[in-house]
């Protein structure tokens, strides 16, 4: 009987196992490498798309929510109302006299204004849930969810007079708000909200100025 010895059988055997185990290392570190890549990578898109989503959200001036982020948030929060049978408060906010302001101290002094009364709101309105956003060039709207008129006129008064004491020259910057406060029904929608509330800012403004007026909705008030 001839045959190969053990020796060299056995070599050829470790040699195949080791070319083997190689192939096998470097298949573990691509597979290792290739799902490292994409996991970054995924959460790099993940991170940009967060930012997407803050820049088309955002007012860029103020920093506060834009108006289309507003209104995706008083349709949700007045759906959940109408569900909880809860109220939705709105406050509209607007510049007193700010053309005569832009004329006499210029443009950007009053993007400064705008910034100054955007820090106000938020320093007034911190509860999760709120919304405050830039609504046009010097109106704001705030969203407060479950709150009554009455509650939500102590917000308004509370960002009125900040920004009353905020401004260099006491007196110089002022702002009028509307306040509507409405519990859904199946009859109203929110943008009767908002009208409500834009209506009371018009009433503000008629007064005189620099003063929160709460809108008169009590066939809206019966309804909800
Ligand atoms: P009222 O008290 O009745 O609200 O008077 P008003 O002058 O504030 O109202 P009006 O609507 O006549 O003028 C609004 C002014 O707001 C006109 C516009 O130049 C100014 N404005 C709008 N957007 C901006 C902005 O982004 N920056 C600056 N600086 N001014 C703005
Ligand atoms: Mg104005
Ligand atoms: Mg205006």
């Amino acid at each position: 009987m001839v045959g190969k010895p053990l020796d060299s059988i056995l070599k050829l055997w470790h040699r195949e196992v080791l070319r083997i185990g190689a192939i096998m290392l470097v298949l573990i570190l691509f597979v290792v490498g290739t799902t490292l890549f994409l996991a970054r990578e995924i959460g790099r898109r993940a991170e940009a798309e967060d930012k997407l989503e803050e820049l088309a959200t955002t007012d860029s001036l103020t920093g506060l929510k834009n108006r289309r982020k507003f209104d995706i948030e008083i349709d949700a929060e007045w759906r959940r109302a109408a569900r909880n049978k809860t109220p939705v408060a709105v406050l509209m906010i607007d510049a007193d006299h700010f053309k005569s302001y832009n004329d006499t101290f210029g443009h950007q002094a009053g993007d400064q204004v705008l910034v100054g009364i955007a820090i106000c709101i938020s320093d007034a309105v911190r509860r999760a849930g709120d919304c405050s956003a830039r609504y046009g060039g010097e109106e704001f709207a705030v969203l407060l969810p479950g709150l009554s008129a009455i509650e939500a006129f102590a917000v308004a008064e509370t960002i009125r007079l900040k920004v009353e004491q905020w401004s260099e020259d006491p007196g110089v910057t002022t702002v009028s708000i509307g306040v509507a406060s409405i519990t859904p029904s199946a009859s109203l929608n929110w943008s009767d909200l908002i009208e409500a509330a834009d209506k009371a800012l018009y009433a503000a403004k008629a007064n005189g100025r620099n003063q929160s007026v709460v809108a008169a909705i009590p066939q809206l008030a019966l309804v909800a």
